[in-house]
């Protein structure tokens, strides 16, 4: 029978999938993670389970206290998070940048986190967004300035993951004036404590992706040591950029996951519910979007596949294929959960089932953490066709 899994994994990934099942249907079992999404909590114990069977630590050699595997790995692991609660996702996906990140030889002497990290005991937060820079990242106006061995930050960050929780904030910071057609340059990253008067940290309420714990940040004379330089003075963006890749089909895992989880629940709704003296699956109204779904989720997943395989080869599309493979599953997941809500009637906007839940969460997908109308500027570009931003 036609299932919403991935087709033809090799034996390690689906015992990979098995494990991360595993756990978390012993620590987030489906009513614990309604309530953690209606609560909007960050479940630690859930965390230190995904890092004490490897979870948190893949994208990280072992060599340096990581857990290795391939970035298929991680989006495999994602998925399978995103199923369960979307929003845990998104922080499993700052975790694997922080991997990545601290992995990267030229990290310095922030990779000694790196084994906390992955173990789930030290939580780790980005601070790229700012109010006034989002799609345009570059037009950041935190500032970074050293006063004798310190480093002294100024400014302000918005949405960003996990921040109430974490105690280490990667802050994406100016440290050289450059001029405006060179603005990639000059940025760099920081560690900072996020414990100290200099970090305000407020949680902003959101109507989607509730567990990612969404802050704004205001740095006020924030104080990092000389030491908290992550890789090399004025290339953080290029340090950043390393990992973009593996990123964006991190994020085409999360809307896959999502994406599967709304279409397994309209199907079983639809096998159960009645009306009119039968099921309401027997109607093509309904049973056609669900085909709809499937073939939407099987394509997202094909390409997305294939991304994955570029980024493993080290192939020159990578790029393009990882953002075509963030795009389309985004926008897959836009169409499957609206016609699950569509399929479950009352029953899909009720707390009591994850339907609205998928809703809400796949909206995030669409802009974050590259909007998909700058993915069809950048790919538009590749084509040939003048720039457009
Ligand atoms: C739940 C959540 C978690 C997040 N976590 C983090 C985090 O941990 N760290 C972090 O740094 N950030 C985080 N973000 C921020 C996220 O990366 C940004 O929301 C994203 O980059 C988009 O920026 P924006 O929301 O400011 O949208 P804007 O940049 O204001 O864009 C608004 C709209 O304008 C469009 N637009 C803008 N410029 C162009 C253009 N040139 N061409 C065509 N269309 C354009 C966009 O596509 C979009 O539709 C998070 C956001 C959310 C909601």
């Amino acid at each position: 029978m036609l299932t919403t899994r991935p087709f033809e994994e090799t034996e390690e990934r689906q015992a990979l999938r098995a494990t991360i099942e595993q756990v978390l249907a012993r620590t987030l079992p489906p009513d614990r993670a309604l309530e953690t999404d209606r609560q909007g909590r960050f479940e630690h114990d859930v965390w230190l389970a995904l890092g004490d069977v490897g979870a948190l630590g893949l994208g990280a050699s072992e060599a340096v206290g990581g857990s290795g595997g391939t970035p298929g790995d991680a989006v495999a692991v994602v998925e399978e998070v995103a199923r369960v609660l979307p929003s845990l996702a998104v922080d499993y996906v700052i975790c694997g940048m922080a991997m990545r990140m601290l992995a990267h030889p030229s990290a310095g002497s922030a990779a000694a986190d790196l084994p906390a990290i992955a173990a789930g005991e030290r939580l780790v937060a980005f601070g790229l967004s700012e109010p006034g820079a989002g799609t345009d990242l570059l037009g950041l106006r935190t500032s970074a300035r050293q006063e004798g061995d310190d480093w002294v930050l100024n400014g302000q960050k918005l949405w960003i993951s996990l921040a109430q929780e974490a105690e280490i904030l990667y802050v994406l910071a100016r440290t050289d004036p450059v001029a405006d057609d060179r603005r990639a340059r000059g940025l760099s990253v920081l560690a900072v404590p996020v414990d100290q008067p200099g970090v305000i940290v407020r949680r902003v309420g959101m109507a989607g992706m509730r567990a990612a714990i969404s802050c704004e940040i205001t740095l006020d004379g924030a104080r990092a040591s000389g030491e908290a330089l992550v890789g090399e003075r004025g290339r953080g963006l290029r340090l950043l950029s390393e990992t973009l890749d593996v990123e964006r089909v991190m994020s085409a895992g999360i809307s896959l996951g999502i994406g599967r989880g709304a279409l397994d629940l309209h199907v079983r709704y639809a096998r159960e519910r009645e009306a009119f003296g039968a099921p309401i699956g027997a109607l093509q109204a309904v049973q056609h979007p669900a085909a709809d779904s499937v073939t939407d989720l099987s394509a997202a997943r094909a390409l997305t596949a294939v991304a994955v395989r570029a980024i493993e080869a080290g192939s020159a599309d990578a790029a393009a294929l990882s953002a075509m493979a963030k795009m389309a599953s985004a926008e897959a997941t836009a169409r499957i959960v609206d016609r699950g809500m569509r399929a479950m009637g009352a029953m899909g906007l009720a707390e009591e089932t994850p339907m609205q839940m998928y809703f809400r969460d796949a909206r995030l997908q669409l802009f974050s953490p590259i909007s998909n109308e700058m993915v069809r500027n950048v790919l538009g570009e590749s084509l040939g066709l003048p720039r457009s931003y």
